[in-house]
């Protein structure tokens, strides 16, 4: 079954262009899937018929399939391959579902532009949000996206609206297919109450400099300490390619900021901790710290997370041992472990502390 997947030299070939202007990405290495299924009206839509283009250019395997979230023929024997695979799947379809979820802290918000992720880091929350899914889902209908957020936002008018487009997936990563994020900041642009966000642990930023932002959307990069990197986040970007991308996205006048998340103790995290945060400020292009935020999220896990990452990865080294945690109630259901006080606190003021050493005009927008 696996013949049906393309050699490792031939995914690294050239993005599938955004729209016809030539923006050259310099990245040869961003994700290419390794199979492609598609909605049959998805092909309807300019963005669908685009993507299939270059997935035929490309000669790489894709099949139609009735409905996204249907996926069930994927190729692999365990469970464990039929993940990696799903991992590197990916899915072209309609999003019905235009109701937002919301997205607190960060946004009011969760705007859906595509759903899973190719990157393997062991605490990703999705790995239980989306089950028995972890494919790679984009939406190619952005009009309707758009316009369900402008109902969103005409509701709460004059107050602004934010929304958090890296809920359920990392745009950035799949922006050199999509071209979708390119669009929700020109849509946002023009949006007197309207705010875009997201997050990103990649550094395909290229085809966004030149998009007209009128400042309404921030720009936010992962950061973690090497240790935190190094043993829990496979298949992402390097710490000096998310800080480089940040210098560009900074210099293109786009509202810049860090999510240090998620925050671990483990034997050494101060001497790692305040290591980021003085290579963040040496690596750091000076004029790119004006109107810095950072945003700060604790390790946290439920027990459903648990057994799913000891399973997809049976040798992580992510401490998850809930008689050292404290049991947060969740609203929805499930709580969640987090650190105790004690020791949530010592991490909280530490990085803090350190934050402003190296930045003392940011503004920390919220620990949790
Ligand atoms: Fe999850 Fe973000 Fe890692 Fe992707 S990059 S696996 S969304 S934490």
């Amino acid at each position: 079954k696996l013949g049906l997947f393309i050699p490792v030299q031939r995914r690294f070939i050239n993005p599938v262009p955004v729209s016809t202007t030539d923006r050259t990405d310099s990245l040869h290495s961003s994700f290419v899937p390794e199979l492609v299924y598609f909605e049959p009206s998805a092909l309807d839509y300019p963005k669908g018929k685009r993507i299939m283009e270059w997935v035929a250019a490309a000669g790489i395997p894709y099949r139609m399939t009735n409905s996204h979230n249907r996926i069930t023929n994927l190729p692999g024997e365990s469970e464990l391959e039929q993940y990696k695979i799903a991992k590197r799947t990916l899915v072209v379809g309609i999003r019905k579902t235009l109701k937002f979820d919301q997205s607190k802290p960060s946004a009011e918000y969760a705007i859906p532009i595509a759903t899973g992720c190719m990157g393997h880091c062991h605490y990703c929350y999705l790995q239980t949000t989306l089950g028995s899914k972890p494919y790679i889902r984009v939406y190619v209908n952005m009009d309707e996206i758009m316009q369900a957020a402008k109902g969103y936002i005409d509701e709460r008018a004059p107050q602004n609206t934010r929304f958090e487009a890296a809920c359920t997936s990392d745009p950035v990563g799949l922006e050199p297919i999509t071209g979708s994020l390119r669009e929700l900041i020109e849509f946002m642009a023009d949006e007197e109450y309207g705010r875009l966000r997201f997050v990103t642990k990649f550094h395909y930023v290229d085809s966004l400099l030149d998009a007209r932002h009128n400042g309404h959307t921030r720009v936010r990069f992962s950061v973690n300490s090497k240790y935190v990197i190094k043993h829990f986040e496979p298949a992402t970007s390097r710490f000096e390619q998310r800080i480089e991308a940040a210098g560009k996205i900074a210099r293109a006048g786009y509202p810049l900021g860090f999510i240090i998340a998620p925050i671990i103790w483990y034997e050494g995290w101060q001497e790692g901790y305040a290591e980021l945060l003085s290579s963040l400020a040496a690596a750091l292009p000076k004029d790119a710290s004006a109107g810095l935020t950072f945003e700060m999220i604790q390790h946290r896990f439920t027990k459903t997370a648990k057994n799913v990452i000891e399973r997809r990865y049976p040798k992580t080294k992510l401490e998850m041992d809930i008689d050292k945690r404290k049991y947060k109630w969740g609203r929805w259901g499930q709580g969640k472990y987090v650190y105790p006080d004690e020791q949530a606190n010592a991490l909280r003021m530490f990085i803090s502390e350190r934050i402003f050493e190296h930045f003392p005009d940011a503004t920390i927008d919220y620990f949790t």
